[in-house]
């Protein structure tokens, strides 16, 4: 007898299981990380800024403090390094975006807006498109998600079965549900996009957002920890090797790279850079994000035992690891589930019959 089930290997599922590991609670994953590449292929970038709109992200002052300490207490637990904190370079395209930086700086953006406006590109910044002014905005990173994902499979290895979840073998009760060998007090399923295929969760109202990213290789760039933004992202990834992403595509929802996407990642490159590097991967994968961008998360109206952990769209590496402490403090009894992320504002659509 376990505590908890989880289903999936994606960044939900690897989340929630060293969350569960921080709080004593006993845990199984049965997951296949072949069927879905999101996670994997992530940009793995954390911002507090929506530049649209020039406000701050939805609790990142919350957020962001939350998933520094989780990720680096991953790191200790695992000895691997898979977080690095940066500053983001925003380059303005025009003056108005440039005062209402100020004019935010000031105000309701000042824990992470710098309040200087900087025009000289500087050797650092060589090779990079900077004709306009540009400033900064504290408190980003990246999380390498592929590293965090081996790291947690690896230190829970023995708990993990790889393989598809058959959801037609499940045996669910008041108080257990049974998988197989498995029987436990609590299932999770963490399955992403892919959650449409699941019986008891396919009504939750996904919008999946297909994106790609290049890898690119190039000896001509001095970037430091900084990540460059400028209608995409550009950052150092290891020696002369970088990132830039990454497209939004909400018709083609498979991990199949697209004409469409590469045409969009070199005009975001050619905007960007004024070198052509070399190209050396191009990835893609499916974001679970949904209607009102807000993770879905908590039990399934009817079968109490089973939930979801779900919905974290293009911001997961920010939002999973808050959300999923909050989601095993209610497994615990000891709250509820936050109610901008509960799954019960869905409820309405559940078709009752299963
Ligand atoms: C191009 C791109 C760039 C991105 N950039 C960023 C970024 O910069 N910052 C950020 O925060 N987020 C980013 N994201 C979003 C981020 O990747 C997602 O928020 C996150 O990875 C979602 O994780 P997940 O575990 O919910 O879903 P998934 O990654 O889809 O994981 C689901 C897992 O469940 C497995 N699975 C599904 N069904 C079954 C089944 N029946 N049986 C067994 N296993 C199953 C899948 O194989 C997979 O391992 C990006 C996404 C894309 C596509």
């Amino acid at each position: 007898m376990t505590d908890v089930l989880i289903v999936g290997n994606g960044l939900a599922a690897n989340v929630l299981a060293f969350q569960l590991y921080l709080h004593h609670v006993s845990f199984k994953i049965i997951g296949n990380s072949s069927l879905s590449n999101c996670s994997r292929i992530a940009g793995g970038v954390w911002n507090p800024m929506v530049f649209k709109r020039m406000t701050t992200s939805w609790m990142a002052d919350l957020l962001i403090p939350e998933l520094t300490a989780f990720y680096r207490s991953a790191e200790t637990a695992t000895k691997q390094h898979f977080l690095t904190e940066r500053r983001m370079l925003r380059s303005f395209q025009e003056d108005q975006e440039k005062n209402l930086w100020l004019k935010k700086a000031e105000t309701d953006a000042a824990l992470f807006l710098d309040k200087t406006i900087y025009s000289e590109a500087g050797q650092r910044f060589s090779n990079f498109n900077l004709s306009g002014s540009y400033s900064f905005v504290n408190h980003c990173g990246t999380l390498d998600t592929k590293a965090f994902i081996d790291a947690i499979n690896s230190l829970f290895k023995s708990d993990l079965t790889e393989e598809n979840f058959d959801y037609t073998v499940l045996e669910t009760d008041a108080e257990h549900v049974r998988y197989k060998q498995f029987t436990a007090r609590d299932i999770v399923f963490c399955e992403g996009h892919l959650v449409k295929h699941n019986p008891f969760f396919n009504w939750i109202p996904l919008v999946p957002a297909q994106g790609e990213v290049f890898t690119f290789k190039t000896n001509a760039l001095l970037l430091d920890n900084t990540i460059f933004n400028r209608n995409g992202f550009i950052f150092k990834t290891a020696a002369e090797t970088y990132r830039c992403g990454a497209t939004y595509n909400w018709s083609h929802l498979n991990d199949e790279i697209t004409e469409g996407g590469e045409k969009a990642l070199w005009d975001k490159l050619r905007s960007m850079l004024t070198i052509t590097p070399e190209i050396t991967e191009h990835a893609t994968g499916v974001r679970p994000s949904s209607k009102d961008r807000r993770p879905i998360i908590g039990p399934h109206p009817v079968q109490k035992r089973v939930h979801i952990f779900n919905g974290l769209g293009s911001k997961g590496v920010m939002l999973a690891p808050y959300f999923s402490k909050n989601f095993v403090h209610f497994l615990l009894n000891k709250t509820t589930v936050h109610a901008d992320v509960s799954v019960e504002r869905f409820y309405n659509l559940y078709p009752s019959v299963l």
